[in-house]
């Protein structure tokens, strides 16, 4: 590991004014610890925000809740409201990595973490991402676990988080506070950037720009699940995952809402999906419609050609089991 500076701040007002320079956050710091003693990232100047005071779950005029950046997974999975309005936000958390760092990890880092693509770990190997312009091992190499919706011929990593995933379909705000301004809402499939020919720039957050909170609007009508389908039971990443909420009223889908991990380099929302099921009667068709809508121009490389049958068949199975 390099050395580095190291800040605590008090506040936000203090994070931000030791981020402003090319600080780097650091909350739970269960991906970014990894990432320096791999020197993948070298930040020079750590900026510690574990301190700050955004650790609570609030409920918001409108029947919506507020998720304090830095509440841990574990609690936010746990928590009443969320377990009670949001099944899906809960079993995606525990769906994800070991009770120890779902312990440590936050909100706002969970969004943050970046790919688990094994080239991008591994510094003698081409990456886009770590290192622009040298090129990318996974496009040719063993890709299993890459993706097949919304890639570039620069990289084809997928994002990894469950969390994130079911935010997604659930209309995620990210709320922001800026280094000498009052900050931002971003709808979190804004948050993201597709890799395109920049995979090194993979959120639209400003220098300096610091999460301090999610928001959710009230839930969505009908039933919700979360599935992740991965190589062993437990820590382990999604090869497919779908975070979904569908409502049906005298056998037909009134509301539909169809997020994806372990496909994209983001989670992945399928506004095409949705609008083929609803309206439709609940069933084969319309599920297999649905189905097509999601996976049309997904792309392969090869080894996780395979994610593209399997999402398919995890998509229509969820949909049954909504709707049944
Ligand atoms: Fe790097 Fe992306 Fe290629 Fe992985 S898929 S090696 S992260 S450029």
């Amino acid at each position: 590991m390099k050395p580095f500076d190291y800040a605590r701040a008090a506040s936000v007002e203090q994070a931000l004014a030791a981020g402003v320079d090319g600080g780097r956050y650091i909350a739970g710091g269960t991906n970014l610890i990894d990432l320096m003693k791999l020197q993948v990232e070298t930040p020079a100047k750590l900026v510690d925000i574990s301190r700050l005071a955004l650790d609570r779950v609030e409920e918001t005029e409108g029947g919506g809740i507020r998720i304090g950046a830095l509440v841990p997974n574990s609690d936010l999975a746990a928590h009443p409201l969320v377990r009670g309005h949001y099944p899906m936000l809960s079993r995606a958390l525990l769906a994800g990595a070991s009770a120890q760092l779902r312990n440590k990890a936050s909100t706002g880092g969970n969004l943050l973490q970046r790919t688990r693509c094994y080239y991008f770990y591994e510094t003698a190997a081409a990456c886009n991402k770590r290192d622009p312009g040298s090129g990318c091992a996974a496009i040719g190499g063993f890709n299993r676990i890459h993706a097949v919706l919304g890639i570039s011929d620069k990289c084809i990593a997928t994002h990894p988080s469950d969390m994130a995933v079911a935010l997604r379909a659930l209309d995620a705000m990210v709320v922001t506070a800026l280094p000498g301004g009052e900050g931002r809402r971003i709808a979190l499939g804004d948050l993201y950037r597709l890799p395109g020919d920049t995979p090194e720039v993979e959120t639209d957050l400003r220098p300096g720009e610091l999460i301090v909170a999610i928001e959710l609007p009230a839930p969505p009508p009908g039933r919700q699940l979360y599935r992740k389908v991965r190589d062993r039971a437990s820590y382990a990443f999604a090869l497919v995952s779908v975070a979904a909420a569908v409502a049906v009223e005298d056998g037909v889908v009134t509301s539909a809402r169809l997020a994806f991990g372990g496909l994209a380099p983001m989670p992945w929302r399928s506004a095409e999906a949705e609008a083929a099921l609803v309206g439709r009667p609940a069933g084969t068709e319309a599920f297999e419609a649905a189905a097509d809508a999601l996976l049309e121009g997904a792309r392969g490389h090869g080894h996780n050609d395979f994610k593209i049958v399997l999402a398919r068949r995890t998509l229509i199975a969820c949909l049954r089991d909504l709707t049944d």
